[in-house]
Protein backbone atom coordinates (compact mmCIF):
# COMPACT_ATOMS: atom_id res chain seq x y z
CA UNK A 1 0.00 0.00 0.00
CA UNK A 2 1.05 3.38 -0.20
CA UNK A 3 0.26 7.14 -0.31
CA UNK A 4 -1.12 7.85 -3.80
CA UNK A 5 -2.92 11.59 -3.88
CA UNK A 6 -3.70 14.08 -1.27
CA UNK A 7 -5.96 16.24 -2.21
CA UNK A 8 -6.69 19.61 -0.01
CA UNK A 9 -9.12 22.54 0.08
CA UNK A 10 -9.07 24.85 2.27
CA UNK A 11 -7.29 23.56 4.94
CA UNK A 12 -5.24 26.03 6.80
CA UNK A 13 -3.49 27.60 4.28
CA UNK A 14 -4.58 25.78 1.11
CA UNK A 15 -7.09 28.69 0.10
CA UNK A 16 -7.12 27.10 -3.62
CA UNK A 17 -7.38 23.46 -4.54
CA UNK A 18 -4.17 21.46 -4.41
CA UNK A 19 -4.08 17.86 -5.59
CA UNK A 20 -0.63 16.36 -4.88
CA UNK A 21 0.51 13.10 -6.33
CA UNK A 22 2.85 10.41 -5.26
CA UNK A 23 4.27 7.43 -7.26
CA UNK A 24 5.36 4.93 -4.36
CA UNK A 25 8.87 6.15 -4.37
CA UNK A 26 10.07 8.97 -1.81
CA UNK A 27 8.59 12.15 -2.12
CA UNK A 28 10.64 15.87 -1.08
CA UNK A 29 8.32 18.83 0.12
CA UNK A 30 10.54 21.69 0.20
CA UNK A 31 9.99 25.56 0.92
CA UNK A 32 10.81 28.46 2.46
CA UNK A 33 9.76 28.86 6.44
CA UNK A 34 6.11 29.40 6.20
CA UNK A 35 5.25 28.16 2.82
CA UNK A 36 3.14 25.60 4.23
CA UNK A 37 5.25 22.54 4.27
CA UNK A 38 3.79 21.22 7.88
CA UNK A 39 0.08 21.99 7.29
CA UNK A 40 0.42 19.11 4.53
CA UNK A 41 1.49 16.65 7.58
CA UNK A 42 -0.98 18.44 9.67
CA UNK A 43 -3.41 17.61 6.95
CA UNK A 44 -2.58 14.35 6.22
CA UNK A 45 -3.18 13.91 10.39
CA UNK A 46 -6.42 15.55 10.39
CA UNK A 47 -7.88 13.34 7.63
CA UNK A 48 -7.27 10.05 9.32
CA UNK A 49 -9.12 11.36 12.23
CA UNK A 50 -6.59 13.41 14.50
CA UNK A 51 -9.09 14.33 17.15
CA UNK A 52 -6.46 16.80 19.12
CA UNK A 53 -6.21 20.20 17.96
CA UNK A 54 -3.21 20.93 19.69
CA UNK A 55 -1.21 18.13 17.78
CA UNK A 56 -2.38 19.91 14.81
CA UNK A 57 -0.80 23.01 16.03
CA UNK A 58 -4.33 25.34 16.53
CA UNK A 59 -6.68 26.33 19.14
CA UNK A 60 -9.34 25.13 18.60
CA UNK A 61 -10.26 22.97 15.55
CA UNK A 62 -11.89 25.78 13.69
CA UNK A 63 -8.40 26.36 13.56
CA UNK A 64 -7.90 24.51 10.59
CA UNK A 65 -10.12 26.49 8.46
CA UNK A 66 -8.19 29.01 6.06
CA UNK A 67 -8.92 32.40 8.09
CA UNK A 68 -7.97 34.29 5.09
CA UNK A 69 -5.36 36.99 4.30
CA UNK A 70 -5.17 40.87 3.94
CA UNK A 71 -5.92 39.89 0.18
CA UNK A 72 -8.33 37.44 0.54
CA UNK A 73 -11.81 35.79 2.23
CA UNK A 74 -12.06 33.16 4.59
CA UNK A 75 -13.30 30.27 3.47
CA UNK A 76 -16.22 28.05 4.95
CA UNK A 77 -15.24 24.84 4.59
CA UNK A 78 -11.85 22.73 5.17
CA UNK A 79 -11.73 19.46 3.17
CA UNK A 80 -8.82 16.40 2.81
CA UNK A 81 -8.70 13.69 0.90
CA UNK A 82 -6.23 11.01 0.76
CA UNK A 83 -5.87 8.55 -1.55
CA UNK A 84 -4.31 5.00 -1.17
CA UNK A 85 -3.38 2.24 -3.41
CA UNK A 86 -4.47 -0.58 -1.72
CA UNK A 87 -3.83 -3.59 -4.68
CA UNK A 88 -1.81 -5.14 -2.26
CA UNK A 89 -5.11 -5.70 -0.12
CA UNK A 90 -3.40 -3.99 2.99
CA UNK A 91 -6.45 -2.17 4.12
CA UNK A 92 -9.41 -4.73 4.79
CA UNK A 93 -11.58 -3.37 2.20
CA UNK A 94 -12.16 -4.60 -1.58
CA UNK A 95 -11.17 -1.93 -3.47
CA UNK A 96 -7.95 -1.22 -5.23
CA UNK A 97 -8.34 2.08 -4.50
CA UNK A 98 -9.23 3.94 -0.96
CA UNK A 99 -10.10 7.22 -0.22
CA UNK A 100 -10.72 8.96 3.04
CA UNK A 101 -12.14 12.14 3.04
CA UNK A 102 -13.01 14.93 6.04
CA UNK A 103 -14.52 18.09 5.89
CA UNK A 104 -15.41 20.65 8.49
CA UNK A 105 -17.76 23.48 8.09
CA UNK A 106 -17.54 26.49 10.33
CA UNK A 107 -20.53 25.97 11.93
CA UNK A 108 -18.88 22.87 13.51
CA UNK A 109 -20.27 20.34 10.97
CA UNK A 110 -18.42 17.82 9.82
CA UNK A 111 -18.11 14.64 7.73
CA UNK A 112 -16.14 11.83 7.13
CA UNK A 113 -16.14 10.18 4.16
CA UNK A 114 -14.78 6.48 2.33
CA UNK A 115 -14.36 5.94 -1.27
CA UNK A 116 -17.09 8.77 -1.55
CA UNK A 117 -19.39 7.14 0.91
CA UNK A 118 -20.43 9.26 4.46
CA UNK A 119 -19.34 6.96 6.77
CA UNK A 120 -18.29 7.76 11.08
CA UNK A 121 -15.09 8.58 12.70
CA UNK A 122 -15.35 4.90 13.60
CA UNK A 123 -15.23 3.26 10.15
CA UNK A 124 -12.49 4.80 9.03
CA UNK A 125 -10.41 4.04 12.62
CA UNK A 126 -11.40 0.10 12.44
CA UNK A 127 -10.12 0.26 8.78
CA UNK A 128 -6.94 1.55 9.66
CA UNK A 129 -6.89 -0.16 12.77
CA UNK A 130 -2.88 -2.14 13.37
CA UNK A 131 -1.84 -0.95 9.67
CA UNK A 132 0.59 1.81 11.26
CA UNK A 133 -1.17 4.70 9.31
CA UNK A 134 -4.30 5.68 11.54
CA UNK A 135 -3.16 8.85 13.45
CA UNK A 136 -1.48 7.49 16.45
CA UNK A 137 0.93 5.13 14.37
CA UNK A 138 4.40 6.18 13.57
CA UNK A 139 3.46 7.05 10.10
CA UNK A 140 4.23 10.20 10.74
CA UNK A 141 6.90 11.09 12.68
CA UNK A 142 5.80 15.02 13.73
CA UNK A 143 8.82 17.77 14.20
CA UNK A 144 10.96 17.38 17.50
CA UNK A 145 9.53 13.96 18.21
CA UNK A 146 12.79 12.58 17.53
CA UNK A 147 14.44 14.82 20.04
CA UNK A 148 11.33 13.32 22.73
CA UNK A 149 12.06 9.96 22.37
CA UNK A 150 15.99 10.51 22.96
CA UNK A 151 15.34 12.67 26.22
CA UNK A 152 11.93 11.03 27.20
CA UNK A 153 12.24 8.21 30.57
CA UNK A 154 13.26 4.70 29.82
CA UNK A 155 9.24 3.89 30.86
CA UNK A 156 7.87 6.41 28.03
CA UNK A 157 10.12 5.07 25.45
CA UNK A 158 9.21 1.83 26.20
CA UNK A 159 5.52 2.45 25.29
CA UNK A 160 6.28 4.11 22.33
CA UNK A 161 8.13 0.69 21.66
CA UNK A 162 5.37 -1.61 22.68
CA UNK A 163 2.85 0.60 20.52
CA UNK A 164 4.89 0.18 17.37
CA UNK A 165 5.52 -3.27 17.63
CA UNK A 166 1.78 -3.92 18.16
CA UNK A 167 2.15 -5.22 21.93
CA UNK A 168 0.33 -2.17 23.52
CA UNK A 169 -3.09 -3.78 22.31
CA UNK A 170 -2.03 -7.03 23.81
CA UNK A 171 -1.41 -5.32 27.26
CA UNK A 172 -4.48 -3.15 26.69
CA UNK A 173 -6.90 -6.45 26.19
CA UNK A 174 -4.68 -7.96 29.47
CA UNK A 175 -5.84 -4.95 31.54
CA UNK A 176 -9.44 -4.98 30.57
CA UNK A 177 -9.30 -9.03 31.52
CA UNK A 178 -8.14 -8.48 34.54
CA UNK A 179 -10.76 -5.58 35.48
CA UNK A 180 -13.10 -8.56 35.07
P1 LIG B 1 8.85 25.86 8.50
O1 LIG B 1 9.86 25.70 7.41
O2 LIG B 1 9.11 27.08 9.33
O3 LIG B 1 8.61 24.62 9.30
P2 LIG B 1 6.38 25.34 7.03
O4 LIG B 1 6.58 25.34 5.55
O5 LIG B 1 6.29 24.03 7.71
O6 LIG B 1 7.47 26.27 7.74
P3 LIG B 1 3.71 25.72 7.97
O7 LIG B 1 3.87 25.66 9.44
O8 LIG B 1 3.20 24.53 7.27
O9 LIG B 1 5.07 26.20 7.32
O10 LIG B 1 2.76 26.93 7.56
C1 LIG B 1 2.60 28.03 8.38
C2 LIG B 1 1.72 29.03 7.65
O11 LIG B 1 0.40 28.55 7.54
C3 LIG B 1 1.69 30.34 8.40
O12 LIG B 1 1.97 31.38 7.49
C4 LIG B 1 0.26 30.43 8.87
O13 LIG B 1 -0.22 31.75 8.85
C5 LIG B 1 -0.47 29.61 7.83
N1 LIG B 1 -1.73 29.13 8.36
C6 LIG B 1 -1.94 28.23 9.36
N2 LIG B 1 -3.24 28.07 9.60
C7 LIG B 1 -3.89 28.88 8.74
C8 LIG B 1 -5.27 29.17 8.49
N3 LIG B 1 -6.27 28.59 9.19
N4 LIG B 1 -5.56 30.06 7.52
C9 LIG B 1 -4.59 30.66 6.80
N5 LIG B 1 -3.29 30.43 6.98
C10 LIG B 1 -2.93 29.56 7.94
MG1 LIG C 1 7.36 23.15 9.34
Amino acid sequence: MYLKKLEIYGFKSFADKVELEFNGGIAAVVGPNGCGKSNIADAIRWVLGEQSIKNLRGNKMEDVIFAGTSTRKALGVASVIITFDNSDGTLPIDYEEVAIGRKLYRSGESEYTINGTPCRLKDINDLLYDTGIGKDGYSIIGQGQVEKLINSRPEDRREIFDEATGISKYKYKKMETLKR
